[in-house]
């Protein structure tokens, strides 16, 4: 049997923390959209890493649709300059937490969301085979709020929860799995923070 940890809670106060249900593989709680940036997973059984990421559209810009129109794969070209440089990615993390702390949930996590593109972590590639994507709405210059940091942990501890091969020395972000193509999220997303978080849930 295992013992317990500090991260055991009592079952009542389990009840209150967010949880996925293994027939949807969807987080509850979570707003779902359906994105079509997914296919299936070579092998469904290996979900085994964890990627932090940020992203913000337009860049450094916070609380628009604009986030979730490109996971839809329906970004407006012409409403902004930088727009017309993305307009033909098909991209889609599993999750998104925005600045409030709301999740959207766009693919099932059994699915391969298209989320770290080329990467490596462990020496394996193709992270997107193994991982699940976590988008917190955010850019590397800016400090990310409380609240995203308390869905992110309440996220991921569900999400160790159900899959269990995704243990804490297996969450890692999109910058350590694709260094030199990608930064986030960046100096200022407090890992320290974030990993005492999942040891003591809140
Ligand atoms: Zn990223």
């Amino acid at each position: 049997m295992r013992a317990p940890t500090s991260s055991d809670l009592p079952p009542e106060l389990e009840a209150l923390f967010p949880h996925v249900d293994p027939a949807t593989h969807r987080l509850s709680g979570a707003r779902y959209v359906a994105s079509p940036n997914c296919d299936d997973r070579p092998d469904p059984a290996d979900l085994s890493l964890l990627v932090i990421h940020n992203i913000s559209l337009p860049p450094g810009e916070f609380g628009g649709p604009w986030i979730e129109r490109l996971f839809l794969n329906q970004i407006d070209p012409a409403a902004h300059p930088f727009f017309a440089t993305i307009r033909d990615l098909k991209v889609s993390s599993h999750l998104l937490i925005d600045r409030r702390g709301a999740i959207t949930q766009f693919v099932p996590f059994d699915r391969r969301a298209w989320h770290a593109g080329e990467s490596k972590f462990d020496g394996r590639a193709r992270c997107n085979d193994f991982s699940i994507g976590i988008e917190l709405e955010g850019a590397d210059d800016h400090g990310f709020e409380e609240a995203q940091y308390v869905q992110l942990a309440r996220a991921a501890r569900a999400l160790m929860q159900a899959y269990p091969k995704i243990t804490a020395d297996r969450i890692t972000g999109h910058s350590d799995i694709a260094p030199g193509r990608k930064t986030d999220p960046g100096p200022r997303f407090d890992w320290t923070g974030f990993r005492l978080r999942l040891e003591f849930p809140r």
